[in-house]
């Protein structure tokens, strides 16, 4: 451990059993068409090993551990060589070091911190390093003696030789990350032996989190000597879901005053008679491991071990491996500069160096700025990294300390911005103009050149400007060119289930507009049966394939997937008879509507029950779900129109025109919503969107023209994919004239129809990976949003097509004429109006 890495030896695929491509080709399929740098969430399993562990769970009959049969004997003597393998793997001592399976590296650190807890009345003091990830701070909650955040290496090295004059019969407890999982830094290993010998027997313990560090370095718990070790397996081997404490025997008499026992932990208890048990003597792991062990998971570390070694021959190899292309990755990452010299990634990595293994793990925390030192959106690259197919992590993930030093945020700014509603993993990406977390790239043993290349690619051909940026807006065109172009209405849709299919609205049809909307759009949703939560596209692609249409004359919702020789089919009332109440918190954050509510609110939905509903989509989408309606006041009112006379049904009938109908019997009414004041519905400011055919054209064209030729070739996509309600065409007067694209990005209203009924025009659609889904086929693919992504940004943000509603004049009259009802139609003539 003491003699210098030597840094020449830090080389691809070095010592590997053969070329990492190879490896990559035969062992990990799933590789093939994604780019995984995620492993710090978990690394990935190898086919091999999958298939020896199921060879072995075939080759014997394993029982529950810990009593007399063969089949348990079998499993009790698997998990003892195990347990040596294991302490063997990080070069742990058995004589010194005793192992306690645990279910992953938070339980091991609870654990810790529970046996803190109980080991003297006093409590006891607790110190954490600021790069500790969220599961060794929490137990600062447990310390009652006090606890400490250092702030840096330089206060922990300052701390340790004060650690004699201050001694103290109450123990203490210093923890830190092996790595930093958010940025790679891997921390000053001597600590452990430093706070030992400082602490000269007295009450002083390290824990060592190793769960990041593991994952891709060797760790010799021997030359360390961490009293306390805390690691997860999935992070090294991909599987299985099981994790370890390692504890120095020498610390052992800490775990004494543990309270609880459960099974197999004790050699006798009275159950009554008196409150009295005999602890298990003959190990620690044995009074520690409560309960059944997870045999099979522990079982699965052999084939682990094995295919791991076989493949990758040792942990320093992968050190060195991953090194070498974190090295790369970082040397690309920093050399991009946009025209005006200025630096595209802000690397968040401290002092130390990428191709260090000493100092430095195969982990890049980054923002991107455009040319004007603007930051770019955290959510924006991830969601083109995922049409791309590109997996990586976002935010503060898991480590606040590591973060917010990174980010330059003090406590009372993250305090403030948790009271404007930031919360972990929510969309905010952006408080007083800071980024609120990083895009985190993470590499593993597995990781190729491709890998690397297609990540600094990405980031070099989307986000590296390389001349000065054109206004991102058309200029207005001239008021008379405008007035001689005929724009005009060339299909209208609504959705009337959220995320699923168009319902085209046919062609001679005039459709109400109402203050929400057009009538019958997102009336209704999908639910997850599980969570409550509204399903969307984006997780569940073949929504898309679920085609809902509305029938006015008999009244129902037909809806069907399939195709034509194979279709199922659905009708449900378009009235109220068949849902019955459910609340539900929606997250509206995912859709690409606006709301006017926060992520989480509660908000009471219509779920059907009937079993046959549920079924119906539940069994299309694999997931289980059923249909919910939103409640009134923005739901469309109707009821099933009574049986009338013939004579006065087809009087009735020309009342009515489609998709209006009279406010009979109103749905039910929420009374402890309202008494709380919340909103009842999905009240959405931005109802209508509207497409224009010129700009999609002019995206076609682009996405053609910059594609390769040949059978990968990107294809034109369907107006579809942006789900507009009303989509605008231009009818050109004479031929040779030129459409004029993206110039909605001008229009502040619509006056539409021969009523002129007036439309004022909004905001910008900001465009997710949502627009890549084949609306047809429900497959995801890269274009549009990548061609978006680069000609379409606008403020830091992909927009394309534009919100509107129903303009307030137009609202106010509504009240007094309650049946002139505003309608829309397929070749209706559209006139803009500009600011
Ligand atoms: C992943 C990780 C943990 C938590 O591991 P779990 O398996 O989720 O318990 C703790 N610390 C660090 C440094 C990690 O990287």
């Amino acid at each position: 451990m003491s003699t210098p890495t030597p840094l020449s030896r830090i080389a691809y695929s070095s010592g590997y059993s053969t070329d990492v491509d190879k490896i990559r080709e035969q062992e990990y399929p799933h590789l093939a068409t994604t780019t995984y740098l995620d492993h710090a969430g978990t690394t990935l399993y190898a086919k091999s090993m999958i298939d020896a562990f199921s060879q072995d769970m075939m080759s014997g009959l394993f029982g529950n551990p810990h009593s007399m049969s063969l089949s348990s004997q079998l499993s009790t003597t698997r998990i003892d060589d195990l347990r040596l393998r294991v302490l063997r793997f990080f070069n742990a001592d058995p004589d010194e070091f005793d192992l306690v399976f645990v279910a992953n590296a938070t339980a091991a650190i609870k654990l810790i911190a529970d046996t803190f807890r109980d080991t003297d009345h006093r409590g006891f003091w607790y110190g954490y390093h600021v790069d500790a990830h969220t599961s060794l701070i929490g137990v600062r909650e447990l310390a009652d003696l006090n606890h400490q955040c250092f702030m840096s290496d330089a206060d922990v090295d300052k701390w340790i030789p004060e650690i004699p004059s201050n001694p103290t019969k109450a123990p203490r407890l210093f923890a830190f990350p092996g790595q930093s999982n958010m940025n790679g830094r891997r921390l000053p290993l001597r600590w452990c032996k430093e706070i030992r010998a400082a602490a000269n027997g007295g009450n002083v313990y390290t824990l060592l989190d190793a769960a990041s560090m593991v994952s891709t370095s060797a760790l010799d718990i021997n030359a360390v000597s961490p009293d306390f070790t805390a690691l997860s397996f999935y992070k090294i081997f991909g599987f299985p879901d099981l994790g370890a404490l390692i504890v120095k025997k020498s610390a052992t008499h800490l775990f004494e005053r543990r309270r609880f026992f459960g099974g197999g932990t004790v050699e006798m208890v009275l159950a009554s008679g008196g409150q009295w048990h005999a602890k298990k003597e003959s190990s620690l792991h044995a009074r520690l491991e409560d309960g059944t062990l997870p045999f099979h998971s522990i079982i699965a570390l052999d084939s682990a071990i094995s295919t791991h070694e076989k493949l990758y021959g040792s942990m320093e190899n992968i050190s060195f491996h991953t090194a070498f292309l974190a090295r790369l990755l970082y040397d690309r990452l920093s050399a991009l500069k946009h025209w005006n010299e200025t630096q595209v990634c802000q690397i968040y990595h401290g002092s130390s160096v990428y191709g260090n293994p000493k100092s430095q793990g195969p982990i890049i925390a980054f923002n991107l700025r455009n040319s004007q030192g603007q930051w770019v959106p955290k959510s924006e690259v991830e969601k083109l990294a995922s049409v791309q197919n590109i997996q990586m992590r976002t935010g503060t993930v898991c480590n606040p300390g590591g973060a917010a030093c990174s980010l330059g945020w003090t406590s009372s700014e993250i305090r403030n911005a948790y009271s404007k509603g930031l919360r972990c993993g929510n969309g905010n990406d952006f408080i007083n103009g800071r980024p609120t977390g990083v895009c985190r790239v993470s590499l593993g043993a597995m990781t190729n050149m491709t890998d690397i290349e297609t990540l600094a690619n990405l980031v070099e051909e989307f986000y590296v400007e390389k001349t000065p940026p054109i206004l991102a807006l058309d200029p207005p065109l001239e008021e008379d060119d405008v007035v001689n172009r005929h724009f005009y209405i060339e299909s209208l849709s609504v959705f009337p289930i959220k995320s699923c299919g168009a319902f085209k609205i046919p062609e001679n049809k005039r459709w109400e507009v109402k203050r929400e909307g057009l009538a019958w759009d997102r009336e209704w949703c999908l639910i997850h049966q599980g969570t409550g939560a509204a399903l969307n596209q984006k997780r569940y692609p073949r929504m898309a394939l679920i085609r809902p249409s509305i029938d006015l004359e008999r009244g129902v919702l037909r809806i069907s997937y399939g195709t034509s020789t194979e279709q199922v089919t659905l009708e449900i009332s378009l009235g109220w008879e068949e849902t019955s109440l459910i609340s539900t918190s929606l997250c509206q954050n995912s859709g690409n509507r606006r709301a006017t509510m926060v992520c989480g609110d509660q908000i009471s939905l219509h779920a059907y029950a009937s079993p046959v509903v549920s079924a119906f989509f539940s069994d299309f989408l694999g997931v289980p779900c059923t249909l919910a309606r939103f409640p009134s006041q923005s739901a469309t009112r109707f009821s099933r129109p009574p049986r009338l006379s013939g004579v006065w049904k087809s009087k009735f009938r020309k009342l009515l025109m489609p998709g209006s109908f009279p406010p009979d019997l109103p749905p039910p009414v929420v009374e402890q919503n309202r008494q709380q004041g919340k909103p009842l519905t999905l009240s959405n400011e931005m109802p209508i969107l509207v497409v224009s055919r010129s700009s999609v054209n002019r995206l076609n064209e682009t996405i053609k023209a910059s594609s390769k030729q040949g059978p990968g070739a990107a294809k034109a996509v369907a107006a579809d994919v942006f789900r507009g309600n009303i989509v605008v065409a231009e009818r050109l007067a004479r031929v040779g004239d030129a459409e004029q694209p993206y110039a909605e990005d001008h229009w502040s209203g619509l006056r539409i129809g021969p009523d002129e009924l007036r439309i004022d025009v909004l905001e910008g659609c900001q465009r997710c990976q949502m627009v890549s889904i084949d609306q047809f086929t429900g497959l995801r693919r890269s274009e549009p949003f990548s061609t978006l992504a680069k000609t379409r940004n606008i403020d830091g943000k992909v927009q394309f097509g534009r919100y509107a509603a129903l303009s307030r004049a137009e609202v106010d009259r509504l009240e007094f004429e309650p049946l002139d009802r505003r309608t829309v139609m397929v070749g209706d003539v559209v006139t803009p109006t500009f600011m």
